[in-house]
């Protein structure tokens, strides 16, 4: 049996972090969590330059960053946090991926209006990020989502190699997660 490869995709503040975590508390996963590692370089890098706008981090790093950080002929199981964003790194991870995977593309899903109030609250509680303290920073975040990720998530819902599950996750947290576990038969 493939490993198995758990590619969480979702707009801002849909809980991609929060589920990972709870997935590893089931299961020991690798998290690969890209936002995370591009966060951790050089704070006066160019990638923290893009970062800071909101704008996406040119698919040529983020490629060598992913690769870099999936495990090698490992029976390792996967989860992927935010990649792919683009349809280049998706076409990119079908080509490489489905083959050594059992690919699985989760999206979280829920309304704009959803989002924007989470990262409200992500603000208000003191847990914001650089690149959540400035509105127009946020609105790129979101334009990039629904005009360059929402396509590659419908593209990736038709490709036949892997599955696809789109789960509202506009209810509590503990709800949400059962949905996700159903999805996932775990
Ligand atoms: P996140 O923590 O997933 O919201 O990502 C934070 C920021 O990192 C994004 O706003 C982008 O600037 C960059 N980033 C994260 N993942 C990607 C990706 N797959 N492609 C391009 N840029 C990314």
């Amino acid at each position: 049996m493939k490993p198995k490869m758990l590619v969480l995709m979702g707009g801002q503040g849909v809980g991609k972090g929060t589920f990972s975590q709870m997935l590893k508390e089931l299961h020991d996963y690798v998290h690969i969590e890209i936002g995370g590692i591009l966060r951790s370089l050089p704070k006066d890098s160019e990638i923290s330059r893009i970062m800071a706008k909101g704008e996406l981090v040119p698919d040529e790093k983020i490629l060598e960053i992913i690769k870099s950080n999936i495990p090698d002929k490992s029976d390792k199981d996967v989860i992927l946090d935010g990649f792919p964003r683009t349809m280049q790194q998706a076409r990119w991870l079908v080509e490489n991926y489905a083959k050594i995977f059992d690919i699985h593309v989760i999206y979280l899903d829920v309304p704009e209006e959803v989002m924007v109030a989470r990262i409200q609250k992500r603000i208000r509680e003191g847990g914001g990020r650089q690149d959540d303290a400035n509105e127009q920073t946020i609105k790129n975040r979101l334009t990039n989502f629904w005009e360059t990720t929402v396509p590659v998530i419908k593209w990736l819902s038709t490709v036949k190699e892997i599955k696809f599950s789109d789960i509202d996750v506009t209810s509590e947290v503990n709800e949400n997660f059962k949905r996700i576990r159903n999805a996932l038969e775990i």
